[in-house]
């Protein structure tokens, strides 16, 4: 089953960790080198048994650390096209970089993963879906405004990763930033506020939904109570009660734990085992006289699950 870990989210960098079983997959490399090495051991991860990183997009809080990371380790950099472009500018270090179009999807030893585009003021951003076997993952950072090809996407998924940035409020009445910082912030290319996400997160809820964690919280015009208050409170008024939210930190790393409760997935692989024995119980003739397994006519294959 795919587990999730965030390294750290914010404005000062981003990274999370996505395992199944021996591949792990960061995604975005934001953090310095050395921190994304520290908090990776702080997760019970080896930093040298990275299989790959994925890039959301080029912005430095989420590339910052890749260079040096990747320096000493051949470690597969997979981005859009575009993405690769302006990032490799930047990096001297010998990357085995893998380049994909946005929307389109790829397989990192068993994880699949599907890109789509995102908008946000980047060359060209995309969400991921991770999925194996029966558990899915949506990861969504750096967005203006919920698309339908976003929900689309991510409807379904048992955890969604995405970021929360701002309280409308609090921004409205940020002293710091300056009224153009507000609006890059606010408008269609920036970032969700914490209600655009609540309204995500009822669009793609359904009964599988575990776990939201959110992330890329403003430290000035947010705050973890507030965001995961709001989208609780939005889960708990479609009589979703049994999802846990919480929120991805600046300093200190989000453990890894499962996208799935356990004992759901063990409830998903039973009734998958249950519903192919069904099919294949069908499938079989009527043979009378005898049950026996060696009977001609059986496609013994078809047992094979
Ligand atoms: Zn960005
Ligand atoms: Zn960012």
């Amino acid at each position: 089953m795919l587990n999730l870990a965030v390294l750290g989210s914010g404005s000062s960098g981003n990274s999370a960790l996505v395992c199944l079983g021996d591949t792990r997959i960061l995604i975005d490399a934001g953090l310095s080198a050395r921190q994304l090495c520290s908090r990776l051991e702080v997760v019970g991860v080896d930093p040298d048994s990275i299989s790959a990183v994925v890039l959301t997009h080029e912005h430095g809080d989420h590339t910052r650390g890749l260079e040096v990371f990747c320096r000493k380790r051949r470690i597969s950099v997979y981005a859009t096209t575009h993405t690769c472009a302006v990032v490799r500018e930047g990096i001297t270090a010998p990357v085995l970089w893998k380049q994909f179009e946005a929307g389109a999807g790829f397989k990192i030893n068993g994880v699949e993963v599907e890109s789509f585009s995102v908008p946000h003021d980047a060359v060209d951003p995309v969400g991921f879906l991770f999925r194996c076997g029966k558990s899915s993952l949506g990861v969504l950072s750096d967005v203006g405004h919920v698309t339908r090809m976003i929900v689309d996407r991510l409807k379904g998924v048992d955890t969604l990763f995405t970021e929360a940035n701002y309280d409308d409020v609090l921004l409205q009445n940020d002293t710091k930033r300056p009224w153009a910082t507000k609006q890059r912030i606010s408008n269609r290319h920036g970032h969700l506020s914490n209600e655009q996400t609540a309204e995500l997160v009822t669009e793609i809820a359904g009964p599988n939904l575990t776990r939201v964690v959110l992330g890329h919280l403003s430290s000035d015009c947010n705050t973890p109570e507030l965001a995961a208050s709001v989208i609780s409170k939005r889960l708990r008024e479609q009589g979703l009660t049994d999802v846990s939210v919480e929120c991805a930190g600046r300093d200190a790393p989000l453990p890894l734990r499962p996208v799935v409760h356990e004992f759901l997935y063990q409830a998903r692989i039973s009734e998958e085992i249950s519903a192919k024995s069904a099919r294949v119980c069908e499938s079989r003739p009527a043979v009378s006289g005898s049950s026996s397994p060696s009977a001609p006519e059986w496609n013994q294959t078809e047992w094979a699950f």
